[in-house]
């Protein structure tokens, strides 16, 4: 049977080459930096919990290119989070912790973008969270770096500059669940596939952005994410 019409693919750019990798889901971690979850009202290392964004969130930001989003509608207070996004490249449930680096495909640069006053407010009320986090370009990304260029990735800085100014500052050391970890207790609940996206968390230091600000993030080996927010 035809399909009535056509949907686009949401898919991002792989480095290194004209490759698309194509997003079926976006999972992204909450709390998973200690001082992040500090500065939001929590500490301790509670178990990693999940929320999603839509596939077609991502607004893909080619390699030296300042990607532009539209200020969403509907808050007023809308933050930046810099995260290190997992793209899986083979699927699988229940996968073990040592066995989770060979479901990677590779990594980008991402940005959970939040309108907070909606999330702290569904939050407050026990409600989901997705007038918050799931919105339209709400998953700004760069490129997606092959494993194969990057080799597994355990360490590095991450970082996010807004107008010049840092903001945000951390090291993936600090991730309170590590991404083998996060895969693994991801699986437990989802059957991964490829083509998924997986939004590792954010360190300190998120805070409100406005129309016209140039948000510049980044990972050590990635390169830098660049959005100007129209
Ligand atoms: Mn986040």
């Amino acid at each position: 049977m035809p399909y009535a019409f056509s949907v686009p693919q949401a898919a991002v750019p792989i480095a290194g080459g004209n490759d698309l990798f194509p997003v079926r889901r976006i999972y992204c971690v909450g709390r998973n930096y200690a001082e992040h979850a500090k500065e939001m009202g929590f500490t301790g290392r509670e178990p990693p919990f999940f929320f999603c964004k839509p596939a077609d969130a991502v607004v893909p930001v080619p390699e030296n290119a300042v990607g532009e989003v539209a200020f969403p509608p509907m808050t007023a207070n809308y933050q930046h989070e810099i995260e290190l996004v997992v793209a899986i490249g083979e699927g699988g449930s229940n996968i073990p912790v040592d066995r989770a680096d060979a479901h990677i495909f590779g990594y980008a640069v991402g940005l959970d973008m939040t309108r907070r006053d909606l999330q702290l407010a569904l939050r407050e009320m026990g409600r989901p969270w997705e007038l918050g986090k799931a919105f339209d370009q709400s998953a700004p990304i760069g490129p997606i770096h092959r494993l194969g260029e990057t080799g597994v990735m355990e360490r590095g800085a991450i970082w996010l500059k807004v107008n010049g100014v840092e903001k945000q500052r951390g090291e993936l050391t600090e991730l309170i669940w590590s991404i083998p970890e996060v895969i693994s207790n991801l699986s437990e609940y989802f059957t991964l596939e490829p083509g998924d996206l997986i939004f590792t968390g954010t360190p300190s230091g998120v805070g409100k952005v406005q129309g016209g600000d140039v948000l510049v993030g980044g990972v050590d080996g990635l390169g830098e994410l660049s959005v100007k927010l129209l």
